[in-house]
Order: structure tokens, then sequence, then C-alpha cells
């Protein structure tokens, strides 16, 4: 299987947010066609989620700036990413939700028929995921879950299963420090950081109920639903509070 080149990146309008450029979908399809081309060839290289929260990360911290920039897809996973990104290039930007935008790419594996090894989570979920994955006819050629012990095994097993698609859900920021140096190894592979969205694939988190997805709630249940989220809500804020000042 052939890998594409990251230079298919660069029809893609970006907005520059603080410290981070973020990609302007129009739609979701869009980047699923970036990932996997209509001739079924594989983006080499990484796509990273961008919402409030990680915009003021990266203010604050440089190697999380960084670590952002080294993914080549970054697409807006957050409404008040999407608003400022719409108000500055007057034009269509959809909000790409990370789990759905997972779900979709491993459906698109599945009709193309391109080898997905899974990482992350409890071993349990992992096997569900993986049970299911393969139910929806996706090729999973391997999986490890997060709490491995040895990362040299687990690497060589990726490159002996010839998976193109990595999901990794182990959470932020483990998850992408993981992808920086899996891909260093395995430089014609696609990775992605999925956080929780096993957990959600398997119904061990409930996502928020559709019609507050709908109004862009999900953001206010999931903190009504983990208040000890509070903290990272916090950042939300003051993310609104630059942006209305134009200060972002
Ligand atoms: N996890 C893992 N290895 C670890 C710690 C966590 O695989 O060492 C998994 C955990 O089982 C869960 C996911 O990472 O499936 C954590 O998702 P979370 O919702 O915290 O991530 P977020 O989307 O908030 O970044």
């Amino acid at each position: 299987m052939i890998s594409s080149t990251p230079e298919k990146t660069a029809s893609i309008a970006s907005v520059q947010i603080g410290p981070v450029k973020v990609g302007a979908f129009v739609h979701q399809q869009q980047l699923l066609e970036t990932i996997i081309d209509l001739n079924g060839r594989v983006f080499a290289g990484a796509a990273i989620a961008i919402n409030p929260e990680k915009i003021m990360a990266a203010r604050q911290d440089p190697q999380v700036a960084a670590m952002l920039s080294q993914a080549e897809l970054r697409y807006a996973d957050g409404i008040g990413v999407v608003l400022l990104m719409r108000k500055r290039l007057n034009q269509p930007v959809q909000r790409i939700p990370g789990c759905e935008l997972w779900q979709s790419l491993m459906l698109r594996c599945a009709d193309y028929q391109v080898p997905v090894y899974l990482v992350g989570a409890r071993a349990e979920v992992l096997a569900q995921t993986k049970a299911g994955l393969l139910q929806q006819g996706v090729p999973v050629v391997g999986a490890t879950d997060g709490y491995y012990e040895d990362e040299q095994q687990l690497l060589m097993d990726i490159r002996q299963s010839g998976a193109k698609v990595i999901p990794v859900a182990m959470g932020s920021p483990r998850q992408e420090q993981l992808i920086e140096r899996l891909r260093q190894q395995l430089p014609d592979c696609f990775f992605m950081g999925v956080g929780g969205s096993f957990d959600v694939f398997t119904g061990q988190v409930k996502r928020a109920p559709a019609l507050w997805c709908r109004l862009h709630l999900e953001w206010l249940y999931r903190l009504l639903s983990q208040p000890s989220r509070i903290g990272r809500q916090g950042r939300l804020l003051h993310y609104l509070w630059l942006a209305l000042w134009g200060r972002l």
C-alpha cells in the first residue's frame, strides 16, 4: 500500500489561534479523504484535535505548542475554536469531534481494507473494541492495551502486523508523546490520538445526548457529569475572554 505525503494539506486553509495553526476543514468528509484518499492511499503522519483547552495549554507551555505542531493535521474539535475560525476566514468550518472522526475513519478503513492496529484503553475495553470493529468489517490486524510494559515490543508488533492506521487511546498528553516516538520508526503510517473513544465505543462512558451535542453544549454535559473537570473548564472561560477581546 502506498502512503501519501503531507503536501496534500497545502490546499486546506488554516487559522492561527494563539500559538496553534488549525486546519479549516469544511466538513468531516474532507478530513477523512485527506487521511485515506479516494485511491485508498493513507496519509503518512498524524492528526490531532484542537480545542480551547489545548490552545490555552500551548500558550502557557512551549513544549505543548511544539507537541501540537508536530501533527500535520490539526482539526477543530471545540465550538470555541470553530466560531473563531469562521469569523476570521468568513467561510464554513465544521467542528469535528475526535470520537466521531475515529469511528468514521474505522469505517473508511473497512471500505478500503486498510489494516488497523489499536493501542490503548484497559484490556477488556480494548478486546470489546476490537471485536466490535471486526464485526463492522474493519481489518484490525493487532491491538495492545494502554498499560503495556515494553514499548519496544509494541513497536515490533505494530511493524510485523503491517498496519497502516494506528489509533492511540491513552489520554493526553500520553498518547501524543507515544505517537511522536512511534512515528519516527513507522514513517508510512497514520496516527491519531483518540482519548477515551474506545470507552465511548464500548458504552463504558456515555457521550452527551444528541441534543446537547447539537446545541454545542457537550462541554457543559461533561462538566456536570464529571465535576472534577472544573479546573479544565476554567481555562475555557479564560479562552472566551481572550477571544472576545481579540487577543488570541
Ligand atoms: N489510558 C491508557 N493508559 C494509561 C492511562 C489511560 O490506556 O496509562 C486510557 C484509559 O483507559 C482511557 C483513556 O486512556 O481509555 C483516557 O481517556 P480520557 O478520557 O482520560 O482522555 P481525554 O479524552 O480526556 O484526553
